[in-house]
C-alpha cells in the first residue's frame, strides 16, 4: 500500500541479552493457548528486574504489586485487580467521557509495572523497530481503544492522524469476518504501526500488546513474518499472565457496569472511534457506537 509514516514517537524495550541461561538454577515451564496454536515456555532463571517506573503513581505501584504467583492464579490476580478498577471506574453516579481514558490508562500503567516485575524481564527480546508481533489480529475493549484515541489526537499531527484512520478503515474492511489465523495470513500491520515498525502510540498501547514479550527474536519472524501462528513462540510468562488477566478483568468490570464489554479487533475499532467524535459519550450512555465493529475472534 506504500504508506509512508514519519518516525516513531515510542519505542520498545531494548533488546536484552539472549545467551544462554543456565535452566537447574530456576525452572519455569508454562503452556499458553494463543492465536490458535500452543505456545511454549523457556525454562530461565530469574534475572535482576530493571525497574521503569517513573510515571507510575505511588496508588496504581500499591495496588498492581504482583504476589509470588504464576500461571493461572497469577492470571486470577490481574483480572480481579482489573475488574475492580472498572466497577470502581464506572459505578460513578454520572460517569464522563473522560472516564473511559482514565480507566484504561490505570489499568494498563498497573499492568505494566506487575509485567516489569517478571524475573524474565531481562530474557526479553522485543526491541524498538522489530518488525513481527504488530501484523496479527490485537484484541481491544472500547475504553482502551479510546484511550489510544486520545494519545493519537494530543501527540500527532492533523495528517499523521488521517493516515492512521485511512489505514485503520482500509484493514478493518480488508479484514472484516476473518479469523486471528486468516487475519495473521494477511501480513496487514497495525494502522498503528509507523513506517520504521514502531508503535506511534506506545505509552498508550493496548493492555494485550504490553503482555506479547518474546524471548526470541528469531521465533517470532519465523512466525509473524511467515503469515503463519502455527509456530511456537517462547514468551515472558509472567507477563503474559498478567496482561491476559488485565484485559480479561477489564472487560468483565465493564460488562458489571453495564456496558459494552466486548473485546473488538483493534484497526476497527480505531477506525470507528477516530470517525465518531462523540464514541466516548455515547458508549459511556451505553449507546452500541462500536456494535458493528469487527470482533476479536
Ligand atoms: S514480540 Fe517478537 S516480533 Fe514483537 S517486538 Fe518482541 S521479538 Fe519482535
Ligand atoms: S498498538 Fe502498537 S504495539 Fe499494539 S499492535 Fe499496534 S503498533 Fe503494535
Amino acid at each position: 500500500m506504500g504508506w509512508k509514516l514519519p518516525d516513531c514517537i515510542g519505542s520498545k524495550v531494548p533488546r536484552s541479552s539472549l545467551a544462554p541461561l543456565p535452566v537447574e538454577e530456576w525452572s519455569y515451564s508454562q503452556q499458553f493457548e494463543w492465536a490458535g496454536t500452543v505456545t511454549e515456555m523457556n525454562d530461565r532463571k530469574p534475572n535482576n528486574v530493571m525497574l521503569d517506573d517513573a510515571n507510575i503513581s505511588p496508588g496504581i505501584a500499591l495496588n498492581w504489586q504482583p504476589p509470588q504467583l504464576w500461571g493461572e492464579p497469577l492470571r486470577k490476580w490481574a483480572s480481579a485487580r482489573a475488574h475492580v478498577s472498572a466497577i470502581t471506574s464506572l459505578a460513578l453516579a454520572e460517569p464522563t467521557p473522560r472516564q473511559p481514558i482514565l480507566l484504561a490508562n490505570e489499568v494498563a500503567q498497573g499492568a505494566s509495572y506487575a509485567m516489569d516485575r517478571s524475573p524474565q524481564k531481562d530474557c526479553r527480546a522485543c526491541a524498538a523497530g522489530c518488525p513481527g508481533c504488530c501484523r496479527v489480529m490485537v484484541a481491544v475493549t472500547v475504553p482502551e481503544i479510546l484511550a489510544v484515541v486520545d494519545y493519537v489526537r494530543r501527540e500527532c499531527e492533523a495528517e499523521v492522524v488521517d493516515v492512521i484512520q485511512q489505514r485503520a478503515t482500509e484493514t478493518a474492511e480488508q479484514t472484516e469476518g476473518m479469523d486471528r489465523n486468516q487475519y495473521a495470513a494477511q501480513q496487514l500491520p497495525c494502522a498503528l504501526l509507523s513506517s520504521d515498525d514502531c508503535c506511534m502510540t506506545y505509552p498508550a498501547r493496548p493492555i494485550r500488546c504490553r503482555g506479547w514479550c518474546s524471548l526470541s527474536v528469531e521465533r517470532c519472524h519465523e512466525c509473524f513474518l511467515a503469515g503463519s501462528v502455527d509456530q511456537t513462540v517462547p514468551l515472558d510468562a509472567h507477563a503474559y499472565a498478567v496482561g491476559q488477566g488485565a484485559a480479561d478483568g477489564l472487560s468483565s468490570g465493564i460488562a458489571a457496569a453495564g456496558l459494552d464489554d466486548t473485546f473488538y479487533e483493534l484497526n476497527s475499532a480505531l477506525a470507528r472511534a477516530l470517525d465518531v467524535p462523540d464514541a466516548a459519550d455515547q458508549w459511556i450512555r451505553g449507546e452500541p457506537v462500536f456494535a458493528d465493529c469487527n470482533r476479536y475472534g
